[in-house]
């Protein structure tokens, strides 16, 4: 019998959190509730998947949303149990993950790997999105929302049931991303390195490098042993099986590139024609014009 999760009679909420928005009106934010065991929650929502950890000593939030929706996450995770949270793991330095950080109390522990405080720092523009970067929310309050807690390859937080472990593989989707495991539940959280069975944002902006994204992959398909279920950045709840067929998908399509640029095609025009290989059901490719850039970042780095 766990007494620290409010018993919920439903596996998937949804709630409705009202603020007023710039104009005097009120517009809804709403979050969606997965529950995936009786102390992890998927809230989807507002930016990337956020995951919440309901442990003895807290709860342990992984990414914190799009500015604006930090508070309707704190007040969702209210709705699931009584405990405080006390840490926010920020998978990567992107604004849908990290801009709700600074809706956070002091008393959070917000962490994250070493290379991502810099790059939220930086604010540099996301490779591929076509638009600068937003006007950082980090500069004001004394830097209030940064990650003070970084590791390098590994960190353990808590023990026993609550232990949740924190792993870097390399370059992928930016320089810096974790991958979040809670061993006792078999879960891990992959953040938007493995974001949906769709050609992933490779960040060169940000230090990410599709030449290095399907060895990083495979890393971690090899490396991460006991997860039967993982969170993904922004798409359903998947498996191992799924993140190995994910490593092959972005190999195919960097070796593809790298093939067309070998036989003299323009990175557009690879961009243009690509198309996803028929045993890669269920995949999409996207539009071309945001290929393009990452293509030209393949070329860049095959040469
Ligand atoms: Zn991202």
């Amino acid at each position: 019998m766990r007494r620290r999760v409010a018993v919920l009679g439903a596996v998937v909420l949804v709630g409705v959190v009202s603020v007023a928005g710039p104009a005097g009106r009120q517009a809804e934010r709403t979050l969606e509730v997965e529950q995936l065991e009786d102390n992890l929650f998927v809230l989807r929502g507002g930016g990337g998947n956020s995951a919440a950890f309901v442990t003895d000593g807290g709860v342990v939030l992984v990414d914190s949303k799009l500015a604006g929706w930090g508070q309707p996450l704190i007040d969702k995770v209210g709705e699931l149990t009584p405990n405080p949270i006390t840490i926010v793991i920020n998978t990567h330095a992107h604004f849908d993950h990290v801009d709700g950080n600074v809706e956070f109390p002091a008393s959070v522990d917000f962490v994250a790997h070493e290379n991502t405080r810099p790059l939220m720092e930086e604010n540099n523009a996301v490779r591929g999105l076509g638009r600068p970067a937003r006007p950082s929310p980090f500069e004001a309050d004394g830097g209030h929302g940064l990650p003070e807690t970084t590791f390098s390859d590994r960190l353990v937080l808590g023990r026993g049931d609550d232990r949740v472990e924190l792993h870097y593989f390399g370059r992928a989707h930016t320089g810096g991303d974790a991958w979040v495991v809670f061993p006792a539940l078999g879960v891990m959280h992959a953040g938007d390195a493995f974001p949906g069975k769709n050609i992933p944002i490779m960040d060169s902006n940000n230090g990410g490098s599709g030449v290095d994204y399907p060895e990083t992959l495979r890393k971690v398909s090899e490396g991460i042993t006991g997860v039967e279920r993982i969170i993904t950045g922004h798409s359903s709840v998947m498996t191992p099986a799924d993140l190995a067929e994910y490593a092959e998908f972005v190999g195919a399509f960097v070796s593809d590139a790298q093939a067309a640029q070998a036989a003299g095609a323009s990175a557009a025009d690879f961009a243009a024609g690509w198309e996803v290989p028929a045993r890669f059901s269920g995949y999409n490719k996207g539009p071309a014009e945001r290929l393009t850039p990452y293509v030209e970042d393949i070329y860049a780095a095959t040469r």
